[in-house]
């Protein structure tokens, strides 16, 4: 049968040949050359590094070019691929490596100085090879146009990938990802977009036919840059372009100099590209669609997008490490008569909203939103007891607690892990924030839980003013009255002057507030 795995997709890609893949700052790299300088590593990693079949190779990197070449060379190669947070430090670089038990590290200057203690043999690239590390450039040798993927036997059910969570309710676990997983993913995000674009009424021969540019605003080493993005330009043959890091003016730039059509990130990058003073000074008309996710996107994003970037079609996904990235979208004329839903799941995926007991609830209750299909992972690495919990019977148990209205329109009600129990109600900080983000001059909003003798928790919010606004206390409370019952309304009001703490997935670290402002 069809081999549905990645070198498959590899081998596709070459089909694209001469188009550009790969766009950074200057750089450019085609299809054919991105196959080579892939196929050729793979090769190294095999003859020099001794990597096998299901070997770990980790990569730590910020979106670099050579990040995409060492992701495909390692499942090239027949390794199990492990990007690794490009933000984390040292100690949390050192877990990494530990935890998923690498062969082989290929990493940038900046973070091949915090990996060199562990001593696994370092690959590096752009800056400083300490001691007894090697050069990529020198590993990599010549480049043949002749160069062929290595001889290595691959079936779907072969893992894949390690990404690790965002780490946003705890410590990150390692998601393994089969090649089945990886696979479906190109179809999966390009049927998504395609039908966001037919509903916002695009002209979808153009879309489909006009290359695809995509300004990647996320991290590849999270599943929405690797999947969302990256396999997906493989598959369709778009180009991509990569960032060092988040700047909403350098995205301003990026979108009027290589005419991107698509923006993938999450909704903050949206909300600040359109805040920046200077949104109206350049010329984002190839711009077709933003897609966004990953963390909890407010109805007045879409309003803001409506008004500052008409006739495009935005489109939410919501999808997690576990998921293959995305799973439930929303986007065209759905996601306008319905901005507070994620939308309908994609084409691959059931979906299930259960009681704590695991029974399936009827539409409109809310309950613990349940994924099966072939996007969900193969469990989490090293970790028998969290797998065992969290995928039941083939269903992934995903922790968000949702509801199904009854033409299938999915809500995200809140986190499990940050629903606030007040005095036995349940507050739902997500709704909460919904209703202070339209405020006009609430900029940012997290709600958390503060412990209290009489009610066990009570509502509390963080809130980051929009730039020369204020607004009161008092004030706040009473512009909440109109929207949510009296009992959702914060007790507690902090304002902020500097962002929220939030992780490159873009989600706020509401253990990091808990413990700056609570001090626990
Ligand atoms: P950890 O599992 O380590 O605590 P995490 O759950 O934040 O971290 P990810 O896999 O990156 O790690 O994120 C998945 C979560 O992100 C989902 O469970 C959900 O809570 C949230 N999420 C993703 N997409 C959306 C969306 N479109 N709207 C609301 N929430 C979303
Ligand atoms: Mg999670």
């Amino acid at each position: 049968h069809a081999p549905a795995h990645f070198r498959a997709l590899l081998e596709m890609s070459r089909f694209h040949g001469e188009q550009i893949f790969l766009a950074y700052e200057d750089e450019h790299i085609t299809f054919e050359e991105h196959f080579r300088r892939a196929a050729t590593l793979a090769g190294r990693l095999i003859g020099e590094y001794g990597v096998r079949k299901g070997d770990r190779v980790a990569v730590a990197m910020r979106n670099y070019p050579e990040w995409v070449v060492s992701f495909s060379a390692a499942l090239a190669a027949g390794a199990i691929a492990v990007p690794l947070n490009a933000w984390w430090t040292e100690a949390e670089l050192a877990y990494g490596v530990r935890d998923s038990g690498a062969k082989v590290l290929i990493a940038d200057g900046e973070r091949a100085a915090r990996l060199a203690s562990t001593g696994v043999p370092l690959i590096v690239t752009r800056g400083e090879v300490p001691a007894g590390a090697r050069a990529y450039d020198e590993v990599m040798g010549e480049v043949t146009a002749d160069v062929k993927l290595p001889d290595v036997e691959l079936s779907p059910e072969d893992p894949a990938t390690i990404f690790y969570t965002s780490g946003t309710t705890g410590h990150p676990k390692g998601a393994l990802g089969s090649h089945r997983n990886l696979g479906q993913s190109p179809m999966t995000v390009s049927y998504g977009f395609m039908r966001a674009l037919a509903m916002a009424g695009k002209d979808l021969a153009a879309a489909a036919g006009g290359r695809r540019i995509t300004l990647l605003t996320v991290p590849l080493f999270h599943v929405t840059g690797c999947f969302s993005a990256l396999t997906t330009t493989m598959f369709t043959g778009g180009g991509l372009v990569l960032m060092y890091k988040w700047d909403p003016e350098q995205a301003l730039r990026l979108i009027e100099r290589e005419k991107v059509t698509a923006m993938i990130g999450v909704p903050t990058n949206a909300w600040q590209l359109m805040s920046h003073p200077d949104f109206g000074k350049y010329d984002l008309s190839s711009l077709a669609t933003l897609g966004y996710g990953g963390a909890p996107a407010p109805p007045k994003l879409l309003e803001r997008i409506t008004a500052n970037l008409p006739n495009r079609a935005p489109s939410n996904g919501y999808g997690m490490t576990e998921t293959t990235a995305l799973a439930i979208g929303n986007g065209g004329a759905d996601y306008q008569a319905r901005p507070d839903s994620i939308g309908l799941p994609t084409a691959v995926v059931d979906l299930r909203v259960v009681d704590p007991a695991g029974t399936e609830l009827p539409p409109g209750e809310v309950g613990e939103l349940c994924v099966r299909g072939p996007n969900v992972i193969m469990g989490y690495w090293n970790r028998p007891e969290a797998t065992a919990q969290t995928f039941v019977d083939g269903w992934l148990h995903t922790g968000d607690l949702a509801k199904i209205d009854d033409e299938g329109f999915v809500y995200i009600v809140d986190r499990a892990k940050d629903m606030v129990i007040r005095g036995g109600e349940n507050v739902y900080c997500a709704e909460v924030e919904a209703a202070l983000f339209e405020h006009p001059a609430v900029d940012d909003a997290a709600v958390i839980g503060v412990p209290d003798d009489e009610l066990g928790e009570e509502v509390g919010a963080v809130i980051r003013l929009a730039p020369g606004r204020s607004v009161t206390t008092a004030e706040l409370r009473e512009f909440l009255a109109d929207r949510i019952a009296k009992f959702k309304i914060p007790a507690h009001v902090w304002f902020r002057d500097g962002e929220l703490p939030r992780n490159p997935g873009g989600k706020i670290l509401k253990t990091h507030l808990r413990r700056e402002i609570l001090g626990s």
